[in-house]
């Protein structure tokens, strides 16, 4: 008999954090931004890239650290969704960018609005997407044309600084901050402070992977599917403060946020918000793509240990315990007329997923100005947002905005169907979605005629082109990930996803597929039998 060996015990891979020593890059993503920052690849594009033209560019920087600058490379037109896979990435990549302009809290003056309204007619083709992270986007941007577009900006006080890349993107903030009624408080400075102290710099512009935050005085931001949240909550011995949530993220593996427990003071937020992101840079996965995001790392960790290692390595102290903050049975999505808290009033209205122009946004801002009012907000869902409105410019408002195609009073399918980007510039897709989605809206809108008034829930509709979820179609009442159906460009469906009262991910129900063009009358049979069934005050996703 051969002797008996004990085998020697397998010592766990390293998963790239550098804070237990893996210091050396394990995939490619590591190696370039060891090799370079990619804020650093500005300086190329002011004086190289943009004077020599696209094929001068470095493919690292193209397709790497572009990013850290907002712009990725569109799909090259006339690829279709599923070629993906067998091309190689230059054959993939257009000589166009999409630039995306980040609105941390969604916050908009004239002025800026005018601006990104110029810049689209003038360098984008008068293209525009209003994102569900509350970021514009512009497509066909020549790298030529970069620095002109960043000086047009930056002299509003707007930036494309790490709106895309391993890095802090974008902070999601309430449209409606410092104007609800309902708000716990208003956490405009800290958005701002979180800004200024840490978005652009070197401290944390080498991130595992993307990261988003947002911060609101109420529940009114998905914070649940955010990397880190603050959302106001009243403590009852001390007063106005945030609460804060940890590791959410959709895309494959989708988790929502957790609670740590603790009550955070507005003024302590940004210190708060770096000690997370500095245990995501220092602790985050770094080995595996797909393991990258924190919520892995919550996941493994449990919030009791988060929270442990936050206040012992990161702030020196203890957080103050607090409660939960209050749930809302309907999602917030502040379209339509409210009134503010100081007697005026604010106006919600609905593109079409989103989707806008720059003449429409130049008409906006005309008709904003027009009305008495300075202000407007993007918000996560794709929509925008009037400020400031006297109770008698009401009216007048809608009608102008409605024959620019911004509806303030919109069927139930416009109001709350999201689409990505999809196979028109995303390389990544599988299928078309924008217009797709636009499409199905009209077609529910009229087929669905006779029971408009029965509909008196929300019924999310949510449209991806890939399997990652820039369109949250985990948490619709439908959500749709796109793929080939019957080998043409179809969906998997989920059903009854939600967030807020009804948060959980919506039930993906096996061989519950359909192609494109079945999608219009699979959603009317699906609303049909809802209004059919259901029971008194019954809600989509229950
Ligand atoms: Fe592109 Fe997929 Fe995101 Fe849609 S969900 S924008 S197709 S990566």
């Amino acid at each position: 008999m051969p002797p008996t060996q004990t085998p020697t015990p397998k010592r766990p891979r390293g998963q790239g954090q550098w804070a237990l020593g893996h210091l050396e890059p394990l995939n490619p993503n590591e190696r370039f931004k060891k090799d370079d920052d990619g804020l650093n690849v500005r300086k190329r594009i002011e004086n190289i890239y943009s004077k020599r033209g696209f094929d001068s560019i470095d493919p690292q920087d193209l397709r790497g650290r572009f990013r850290w600058w907002g712009l990725y490379t569109q799909r090259k037109p006339g690829i279709p969704g599923g070629k993906t896979a067998v091309l190689e990435p230059h054959e993939l990549d257009d000589e166009y960018f999409m630039l995306r302009v980040r609105i941390d809290g969604g916050a908009l003056s004239i002025e800026q609005l005018r601006t990104i309204a110029e810049i689209s007619t003038t360098y984008a083709r008068d293209t525009a997407d209003v994102t569900d992270r509350q970021n514009i986007q512009l497509h066909w941007i020549r790298v030529e044309d970069v620095p002109v577009i960043w000086e047009k900006l930056e002299a509003v006080g707007l930036s494309t600084t790490e709106a895309c890349g391993d890095t802090p993107r974008v902070i999601l903030g309430s449209p409606v901050a410092g104007i609800a009624a309902d708000e716990v408080l208003d956490p405009t400075w800290a958005i701002d402070e979180i800004q200024r102290r840490y978005i652009g710099s070197p401290e944390f512009s080498n991130l595992p992977r993307k990261f988003k935050s947002a911060v609101s005085g109420l529940p009114d931001i998905v914070h649940e599917a955010n990397d880190i949240a603050f959302v106001g909550v009243n403590h009852p011995e001390h007063g106005p403060g945030l609460d804060l949530w940890v590791g959410g993220g959709l895309s494959t593996n989708p988790k929502l946020a957790v609670r740590l427990g603790a009550w955070v003071p507005l003024e302590e937020a940004p210190e708060v918000w770096a000690g997370v992101t500095g245990i995501f840079r220092d602790y985050g996965y770094r080995r595996l793509r797909h393991r990258a995001r924190l919520k892995f790392l919550v996941d493994d960790w449990g919030p009791e240990k988060f929270r442990e290692v936050l206040e012992s390595e990161y702030l020196g102290r203890r957080l103050i315990d607090g409660p939960p903050p209050p749930q809302h049975v309907e999602p917030y999505d502040h379209v339509g007329v409210h009134q503010q808290k100081d007697g005026r009033y604010y106006v919600g209205v609905a593109p079409v997923v989103g989707r806008v122009s720059g003449s429409m946004l130049s008409k906006l801002a005309d008709a904003v100005a027009a009305h008495g009012s300075g202000r407007i907000r993007t918000t996560p869902h794709q929509k925008l947002v009037i400020l400031d409105v006297a109770g008698d410019e009401v009216e007048s408002l809608i009608t102008e905005l409605n024959a620019i195609g911004l509806a303030a009073r919109p069927g139930t399918f416009r109001r709350y169907t999201m689409a990505c980007t999809g196979l028109e510039y995303c390389k990544l897709a599988i299928v078309e979605t924008k217009g797709l989605a636009a499409d199905t809206v009209a077609t529910l809108e009229s087929r669905l005629a006779d029971v408009a008034d029965q509909i008196d829930v929300p019924i999310t509709l949510h449209v991806n082109g890939c399997p990652n979820s820039c369109a949250r179609i985990q948490v619709a009442d439908i959500g749709l990930k796109g793929q080939i159906v019957k080998g043409e460009e179809g969906f998997q469906v989920h059903l009854g996803g939600g967030l807020g009262l009804d948060a959980g991910f919506g039930r993906k129900l096996r061989g519950h597929k359909v192609t494109a063009a079945e999608l219009p009358g699979y959603v009317e049979r699906v609303v049909r039998r809802f209004l059919d069934e259901r029971a008194d005050g019954e809600r989509f996703a229950q």
